[in-house]
């Protein structure tokens, strides 16, 4: 069976006395009832990462970054590399998100080499992909998504790329309030198994979790989490408010 997983991404967002409070809230209502086999994932800006691993203690939510650098050490003022975030026993960080690409032009060659140093350290990367709407609408979405999969996890060997998280994340869902249909979630993370599939076999394929994002709220988390391909979801907006993530994560139950 697939991992399930629900991250929140924060982005920027929260000072720091907001964070403590939201992560706070959302501590305290994640009951029992929250399957424990789900990873529920706070992606908090860099500043919040240790203090926010401090405060979640031993509860069974996760911390994440957002990012991190293709280099080590040295010269990259304002940079936070992977052996950093490994120092601080951060387990997860979101790769080539769409805003990512979108204002700071990251590619897919520059997210291989981001991906590599996160795995190297021992940290899970949740790796982006997703279409805007103008190739949505001229019908080469699908051959889209598989050239940004190819170009960033493609080099990995089985046992590396058995240890990343996909994220299917239609750049024209996210933060728009549209999202996708059921249909069109399920069609694009089939395509992306199968692709994977084709790649590196049926059983490396089947045991990658991949997650949708994209405007997900808590009355269209349940079905979007009950399509086949679906392992849960990379949630923006929706995270900043802790009863709206956690009625999210209780559509994965
Ligand atoms: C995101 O930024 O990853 C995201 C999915 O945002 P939203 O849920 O706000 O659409």
């Amino acid at each position: 069976m697939r991992t399930k997983i629900v991250a929140g991404n924060w982005k920027m967002n929260k000072t720091l006395i907001e964070a403590t409070q939201l992560t706070s809230e959302v501590m305290t209502l994640t009951g029992a009832e929250i399957n424990g086999e789900t990873k529920i994932v706070l992606c908090v800006p860099f500043p919040y990462l240790l203090s926010t691993k401090n405060q979640l203690g031993n509860s069974p939510l996760l911390v994440g970054a957002q990012n991190c650098s293709e280099h080590d050490s040295g010269a990259y003022t304002g940079e936070v590399s992977a052996p950093m975030l490994k120092s601080m026993g951060i387990p997860y960080v979101i790769l080539g998100h769409s805003e990512r690409r979108q204002y700071f032009g990251e590619d897919g060659k520059l997210l291989a080499k981001k991906v590599d140093k996160a795995l190297a350290n021992a940290i899970i990367p949740i790796f982006c992909c997703g279409e805007p709407l103008d190739v949505r609408e001229n019908g080469t979405h699908e051959t889209l998504v598989r050239t940004q999969v190819e170009a960033s996890l493609f080099h990995l060997a089985a046992d590396a790329i058995r240890k990343v998280v996909i994220a299917y994340e239609p750049v024209w869902a996210i933060g728009t309030g549209k999202t996708a249909s059921t249909q069109q979630a399920q069609d694009m993370h089939a395509v992306i198994r199968k692709l994977l599939t084709t790649k590196y076999g049926e059983a490396v394929a089947q045991s990658i979790p991949i997650l949708y994002g994209g405007s997900v709220k808590p009355d269209n988390a349940k079905e979007l989490f009950e399509c086949p391909d679906v392992d849960g979801g990379l949630v923006g907006g929706a995270s900043l408010k802790a009863r709206d993530f956690i009625e999210i994560v209780r559509g994965i139950n």
